[in-house]
């Protein structure tokens, strides 16, 4: 599977395609609330909107990890939970008031930041103003949280257990002591499992493990190592992200350690394959890109029958037209439109106590992005994705097919009754041939510096 010439011709700079247009190509900054509301009405008024999709951003974390891509803020202080969860229970208010009615909610994910740095009770209180009087039932409307392990507590398990939440994902990374000391992320496997197990004993269906490859310091034995101790513990759901190298945007961080330290090209390939291979053999289903799942979980179901849906919170099973992103730096999209909150807690929480919703930027998309951005999931959820046959697309058509053409020729994706597929030695190239469907990205050089590399 690993083409060393594959792997050096291919690993350039490229977006992971959360959404398209990519956050640095979107136009609008600033974006007001006022054009904010203006797009969401305008959804509401051609789209299927019953349904929607909530992701909450809880920033704080009381260590810094130097590997860490997220919008965080560092503090031991706890007594900025009560503020920060006042301005978001504020928000949504805003935005249930500016809908004009309370829309069903069907997913609703807790990320960071650190969620589990705030008490079980505060989050608690959150939740319960957020749904109001609808009841929840787990089969219908899925929760889900990121916990670090060395603060979830008991009582967050138990009680957000109660609230209706199946799915948890815990941060692992990797359990190698010169990795964990290199990214500054202490943690046993003893601490895991206990509270992995814990999770199971409550009752959790669905456990995520987040691990990465191509740390600063992890080797071949080291990754396998974490694997192995992974499938000790059997998690429904494993995430093996592509550590991305990103000092330029992420500050000081990513600058604890130097280049000479990460594992580069080839050799970081070899990682990710030599990982993939064996967590196939242990059972598991690649799903999308860097997932997998066993057979039974709704994952593996949801890629099998072509339901996969892919936002801003990652692959998800539960597919909506919108996302409200609750929350410092939080991202909402209504398909037609992107808009990003306040970055800072200070920025967000003040605009919040004016009674604004704290868009600062934003995007709305245009007929031609729309078509994009449908290809582009199609793509990164199903691995294929087929053009129409509309004769006033077939200039941008044209172009795709001609950008393309390397990896056709190379066979890590073929072109048959105007159907795109990635092949199987396609697999790892997955953002290379969604890079060829992207027009911003071949009108501007400006992604070569803004994103990590794709292997
Ligand atoms: S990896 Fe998680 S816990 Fe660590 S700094 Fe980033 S958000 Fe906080």
């Amino acid at each position: 599977m690993n083409d060393p010439v594959f792997v050096k011709k291919y690993n350039v700079p490229g977006p992971r395609y959360t959404s398209y247009p990519t956050v640095p190509f979107w136009k609008k900054n600033p974006l007001t609330e006022s054009e904010w509301n203006k797009a969401l009405g305008e959804f509401t008024q051609s789209y299927d909107h019953q349904f929607v999709s909530i992701y909450i951003h809880l920033p704080f974390c009381e260590s810094l990890c130097t590997f860490c891509g997220c919008h965080k803020r560092i503090t031991k202080n706890h007594q900025v939970e009560t503020p920060y969860i006042f301005a978001l229970k504020k928000e949504w208010e805003l935005y249930v008031k500016s809908f004009g009615f309370q829309p069903q909610i069907k997913e609703l994910h807790l990320g960071g930041g650190t969620p589990t740095f705030f008490a079980a009770d505060a989050i608690i209180d959150l939740l319960t103003a957020i749904f109001g009087k609808n009841t929840i039932q787990p089969e219908e409307c899925e929760l889900s949280f990121e916990a670090h392990p060395g603060s979830t507590s008991e009582e967050h398990l138990q009680k957000l257990f109660d609230f209706g939440f199946r799915r948890v994902s815990f941060g692992i990374q990797d359990y190698d002591p010169i990795v964990q000391t290199a990214i500054h992320r202490i943690q046993s496997f003893e601490l895991v499992k206990s509270v992995h197990d814990l999770a199971k004993q409550i009752g959790y269906t669905s456990i995520n493990h987040d691990l990465v490859f191509g740390l600063p310091k992890q080797d071949m034995r080291a990754l396998m190592k974490t694997i192995d101790l992974t499938l000790e513990l059997k998690p429904e759901r494993i995430a093996l992200y592509s550590y991305a190298h990103v000092p330029w945007i992420k500050g000081t961080g990513q600058r604890g350690y130097s280049e000479a330290d990460l594992p580069q090209d080839n050799e970081k390939r070899a990682l990710y394959e030599t990982a993939y291979a064996k967590l196939i053999d242990s059972g598991y289903l690649a799903i999308g890109m860097d997932h997998f799942a066993l057979p039974d979980d709704g994952l593996s179901k949801a890629f099998n029958q072509k339901k996969l849906h892919r936002n801003f919170m990652g692959y998800t099973t539960k597919s909506t037209n919108w996302m409200i992103g609750l929350g410092m730096s939080a991202i909402s999209d209504c398909w037609i439109g992107f808009a990003q909150n306040d970055k800072t807690v200070e920025g967000y929480q003040e605009q919040i106590n004016k009674g604004i919703i704290p868009v600062f930027r934003g995007h709305l998309l245009t007929d031609t992005e729309l078509l994009i951005r449908k290809h582009i999931l199609d793509l990164m959820c199903h691995f294929e994705t087929s053009f129409s046959t509309d004769k006033q697309c077939q200039h941008i058509y044209d172009g795709i097919i001609q950008r393309l053409q390397p990896l056709l020729d190379d066979q890590l994706a073929c072109l048959e009754n105007q159907t795109v597929t990635i092949t199987e030695k396609g697999l790892p190239f997955v953002r290379n041939v969604c890079m060829a469907f992207d027009l911003d990205l071949i009108q501007t050089e400006i992604g070569k510096q803004l994103f990590s590399k794709t292997i």
